[in-house]
Order: C-alpha cells, then sequence, then structure tokens
C-alpha cells in the first residue's frame, strides 16, 4: 500500500516554522497551541483547558517532529503528551484510512492501553482517524480484518510483535511515529527483547517518542537503539 495522498510540502513548512516559533512559556491553555479545530474541541469536550508541565514541554517537540525522552512521574498527563502530536501530526499529513497504520503506541498493560484507546477516542473523537487495540490472544481474527484499515494501535509488547510475525494486514510500512510508553515498566515486566525485535522491525525514518517515570541504564539502552538525537524533557512535579 501507498500513501494515498500527499499534503502540500509548502503547507508544512509554514505549520514547522509555526511549530518552532512556539514560545512554550506563554503557554497558558490549549487554545494558545496552534492545534487544529477538531483537536482543540475534542480538548474541550473533555474539559481540558490547561497542558500540565510535561505537556507543555512535549507537545511542541513533538509537532516539530523531534524524538523525545520524556520523563515525568505517573498521573502527570503523559498519555496527551503523545496523543496530541499523534493526531496533529497525521492529520497535517492529511492521512486518510487508505494510509494504513501511521502512529503505533506501545504499552506495557492491556489495562494501560484500554485507557490510552479510551482516551483516544475521546479526544481525537471529531478527527477521522480509526484506531485499533492489540490485547489479549481471542480477537485475533476479527483483528486480522480490519487491521489494515486502523490508522493508529494502541497495544502490548507480546501482542504486536506477535501481529508483525502473522499478520500480514499488520503493515508497518507507512508508519511515522512510534510511542514506548512506560518504558521503565515495559522493561521491569521482561519486555526488553520484545521491544527491540519490534523497534527493528519498523522503517528508519519515523519519530520516536519514549515516555518513562524514571530512568535506569535499561531505559537508557532503549533509548539509544530506538531514538535519533532525542531532546530530552524531564519535568518534576510541583508541590500543590
Ligand atoms: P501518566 O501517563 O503521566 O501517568 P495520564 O496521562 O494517565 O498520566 O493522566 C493522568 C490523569 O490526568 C488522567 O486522569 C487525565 O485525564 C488527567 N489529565 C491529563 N492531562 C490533563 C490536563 N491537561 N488537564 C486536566 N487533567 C489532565
Ligand atoms: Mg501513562
Amino acid at each position: 500500500r501507498k500513501k494515498a495522498t500527499t499534503p502540500e510540502s509548502a503547507a508544512i513548512e509554514k505549520l514547522q516554522e509555526k511549530y518552532e516559533a512556539i514560545d512554550v512559556s506563554t503557554i497558558n491553555s490549549f487554545d494558545d497551541l496552534p492545534l487544529s479545530p477538531k483537536t482543540l474541541k475534542g480538548l474541550k469536550e473533555c474539559g481540558y483547558t490547561k497542558p500540565t508541565d510535561i505537556q507543555r514541554e512535549t507537545i511542541k517537540l513533538g509537532l516539530t517532529g523531534k524524538d523525545i525522552l520524556g520523563a515525568a512521574q505517573t498521573g502527570s498527563g503523559k498519555t496527551l503528551a503523545f496523543l496530541i502530536p499523534i493526531l496533529e501530526r497525521l492529520y497535517c499529513k492529511q492521512w486518510t484510512r487508505l494510509d494504513g497504520l501511521g502512529a503505533l503506541v506501545i504499552t506495557p498493560t492491556r489495562e494501560l492501553a484500554y485507557q490510552i484507546f479510551e482516551e483516544l477516542r475521546r479526544v481525537g473523537e471529531h478527527h477521522e482517524f480509526s484506531a485499533g487495540l492489540i490485547i489479549g490472544g481471542k480477537d485475533l481474527k476479527f483483528e486480522r480484518n480490519r487491521m489494515d484499515q486502523c490508522n493508529i494501535v494502541i497495544g502490548t509488547p507480546g501482542r504486536i510483535l506477535q501481529h508483525m510475525d502473522e499478520n500480514p494486514l499488520f503493515d508497518c510500512v507507512n508508519m511515522e511515529i512510534l510511542v514506548l510508553d512506560e518504558a521503565d515498566r515495559c522493561l521491569d515486566m521482561g519486555f526488553e527483547q520484545t521491544m527491540n525485535a519490534i523497534v527493528a522491525n519498523l522503517p528508519a525514518k519515523r519519530q520516536t517518542l519514549l515516555f518513562s517515570a524514571t530512568q535506569t541504564k535499561s531505559v537508557r539502552d532503549l533509548a539509544r537503539l530506538s531514538l535519533k538525537n532525542p531532546a530530552y524533557v524531564s519535568v518534576h512535579e510541583h508541590s500543590e
């Protein structure tokens, strides 16, 4: 499958300049970011008005297409820190269902995958992208039928690798954005080899966002393998 549409590169370049010019210190609300009306509407309907610190720092960098190594504790809002760049980047590239998989999110547990999926459905409600969830073992047949229509796939490492190996409809050739969510937990759970195998199967020309609550040696090793010239963002919780 080939990408069906090519956005006008001049328009993309203009957006790029706009993203690079964002002064993070002046961002108080999501409305201060040059996000699409579809995303802003979704955020508003979910009741999100003000980005958290990790969101403020990483959304700008994510929009510009940079690789990011982001560290911030649990509960700091890392999910939107990667979902917003995914939605905006696919949208500005005029990604359609026919373009197949554009973004892949890997997270350690089914429960987290489901939460991310639900958040994407809510915040991304006004976008036309289709999202898929790869967890558990029972619905493989169902997933096989529609996997080639999924633009954003969220799943756990073992199941994603299984699809890569066994499912011809799970086609990563056009994939643009990889998110490694809760990377420290993935590694603690023994997924290092699986994650490395997934990363090795993906196009080298991609954007990778790696999020972790802690920065251990194994996280740095994974970062070395998966990220290119990343921006480091580390946010410490302020006391309320
Ligand atoms: P993390 O992945 O860092 O542990 P989550 O992305 O799961 O954190 O977010 C934690 C909680 O904070 C969620 O309930 C989410 O709805 C809420 N949240 C995230 N971003 C915002 C925001 N900008 N404004 C208000 N609440 C937010
Ligand atoms: Mg999280």
